[in-house]
């Protein structure tokens, strides 16, 4: 069954989400059959209706969602211009330069359109050419079982009701299956709901989930200067719209370039992207690791408060041995995030930095003073994304500092993160 097309699908998010789906369209569907004609409930049946329709739409955005796809840059892509290169980040892992609003996602490991999130439920990222169908399945799914949620009540309103019942009474267990439907479709309603909120948001000031957060840096970065850092590609909430959704869902233009406001160009939001790497390179700090770390995601061996307060976040944990060097550009009041320093050279150039998330306790700053914890300006986009967004959606995107890197990569992509994921 896992093979070709269906690779795609055959992972816990995109099958949960099939499970999710079916359990409450066969479950209206029961409900609605039993009271089906009878004239007692009329409006019932026209939800029914209703929530067919819905349901049918709700699978064809999923699976076009999926299938679809966001859009990769090809492999080796550079701008037409050579001058136009040094206004661009390098990924090392497509060997190429990022168009500007792509970033790479770990999870899909490619340099993806428009990049918004990668999501689990669809097993891919959300961006460019897909960023239609995503919202539009996300906003069938919520109307749909709101629709779902009002037949499945109505029915239980009915058997419990002291009229007699138009249909056989149901058992024990039909009984707990509609209530346990109805909770999930509820579920749906809330979770779905919130993320299609901050969908319509982003979708109104086309800004993706990435874009957020360094726009968030930039006005922070620019906080004192005369002139604010303006988003370049927002030119009105109704043409933001068209750019994202439309009846057939298609994405207008090649996701490489993008119109954009007067006063800005195609490389506004790059080299602000650039500047704010630059930065964070200078204040990555080196430490030194004096207690092992098995990269556990949690580790109680190394206090309570650390055991409490791992970062939200799918980025991943770092294995670390005694005397190895992390270089830090996150911190966090019980974590650090960094990259492990290496001493040998990949022989093929593939991208094989370890970097990820790992206890304070287990390392010191090898020169200076150790960064203050409560450093807002450092909060894991990720964090951000996740405490906006409670739907499970992570951010995979490429994060950290380039630091050691060579000079080329040494700008190398991206907002996040996942917050992102990311
Ligand atoms: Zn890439
Ligand atoms: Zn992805």
């Amino acid at each position: 069954m896992c093979f070709g097309p269906f690779k795609r699908i055959c992972t816990w998010g995109p099958l949960s989400a099939l499970a999710i789906i079916k359990t409450v369209i066969l479950m209206t569907i029961y409900c609605s059959r039993q009271s089906w004609g009878q004239h007692t409930n009329a409006s019932t049946d026209i939800s029914f209706i209703v929530f067919i329709f819905l349901s049918g739409l709700t699978l064809y955005h999923f699976i076009n969602s999926i299938y679809e796809g966001p859009g990769f840059l090809p492999y080796n892509w550079t701008p037409e211009s050579d001058r136009n290169r040094q206004f661009l980040q390098f990924c090392n892992v497509c060997q190429g330069y990022k168009a500007p609003r792509s970033h790479h996602c770990r999870k899909c490991n490619r340099c993806v359109l428009k990049m918004d999130h990668h999501c689990p439920w669809i097993n891919n990222c959300v961006g460019h050419y897909n960023h239609g169908y995503f919202t539009a399945f996300l906003a069938s799914s919520v109307i749909g079982c709101c629709v779902s949620s009002y037949i499945m009540i109505s029915w239980l309103m009915a058997v419990f009701s002291t009229r007699p019942l138009p249909f056989s009474p149901p058992s024990v267990f039909t009984l707990v299956a509609v209530m346990f439907s109805i909770g999930l479709s509820i579920g749906v309603v809330i979770a779905v709901g919130m993320l299609l909120y901050f969908q319509i948001q982003s979708i109104v000031k086309n800004q993706t989930g990435i874009e957020i957060w360094i726009l968030e840096k930039a006005n922070y970065r620019n906080f004192s200067m005369d002139k604010p850092f303006v988003h370049p590609y927002s030119k009105g909430w109704l043409f933001n719209i068209k750019q994202v959704l439309s009846w057939h869902c298609a994405a207008p233009g090649d996701g490489i370039t993008w119109p954009v406001i007067e006063g800005c160009d195609q490389y506004t939001l790059t080299r602000e992207q650039l500047a704010q790497k630059e930065e964070k390179r200078k204040r990555a700090r080196r430490y030194s690791v004096i207690t092992p770390f098995t990269g556990s995601w949690f580790p109680i061996s190394h206090g309570f408060k650390v055991f409490c307060s791992p970062p939200i976040t799918d980025e991943p944990r770092i294995k670390l041995e005694i005397g190895d060097t992390v270089i830090v550009t996150r911190w966090r009041k019980h974590w650090l995030f960094g990259e492990r320093e290496s001493l040998t050279i990949p022989v093929d150039n593939r991208d094989v930095r370890v970097r990820g998330w790992f206890p304070r306790p287990c390392a010191i700053p090898v020169s200076g003073k150790d960064k203050d914890s409560d450093d807002s300006s450092e909060l894991d986009p990720d964090v951000r994304y996740l405490t906006r967004n409670t739907s499970g959606v992570s951010k995979s995107t490429e994060t950290d500092s380039n630091y050691g890197s060579n000079s080329r990569r040494g700008h190398r992509a991206n907002s996040n993160n996942s917050r992102k994921d990311k």
